[in-house]
């Protein structure tokens, strides 16, 4: 958790944003978060602590983490958006089921090396990366 307000700190500094006792509350309750969530379920929790936190604060606040890279965004097909925080950790991809919205991660890190390498090969220098495939799930697969 420390590492996260440091890292923020920082972010926050260099964009020349203040890192105010609401946006450290923020961070604090998304180091907890250990899965991926939808953004307003996330609202409603903060409100429920403090009902300072209005919906367009931590929305915004939000916006500004995911800017920072602080966040990853998982889309599904049908339009849900959801977020994990993602606080120096590496980044990972996703596969998503589209008929039961089950999200299960990619952590292998050759998948990662080699996006890396090849941003190389072209030049390209990445800063954050955001990779999805859909389709259907084992146990889908068997129910179908
Ligand atoms: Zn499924
Ligand atoms: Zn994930």
């Amino acid at each position: 958790m420390k590492r996260a307000h440091k890292l923020v700190s920082e972010y926050m500094e260099k964009v020349g944003s203040r890192y105010t006792m609401q946006k450290k509350a923020i961070v604090d309750e998304l180091c907890k978060v250990k899965t991926h969530f939808e953004v307003d379920d996330f609202i409603v929790k903060m409100h429920q602590k403090d009902n300072d936190f209005s919906r367009a604060t931590v929305y915004r606040v939000i916006k500004q983490l995911l800017e920072g890279g602080f966040l990853q965004k998982i889309n599904t097909k049908d339009g849900k958006v959801f977020y994990e925080q993602n606080f120096g950790d590496k980044l990972h991809d996703h596969i998503i089921c589209n008929n039961c919205g089950r999200i299960q991660e990619i952590k292998d890190d050759l998948v990662g090396d080699l996006l890396d390498k090849y941003c190389l090969k072209i030049n390209f220098e990445a800063d954050y990366r955001s990779l999805h495939i859909y389709g259907l799930c084992d146990k889908c697969q068997k129910k179908a």
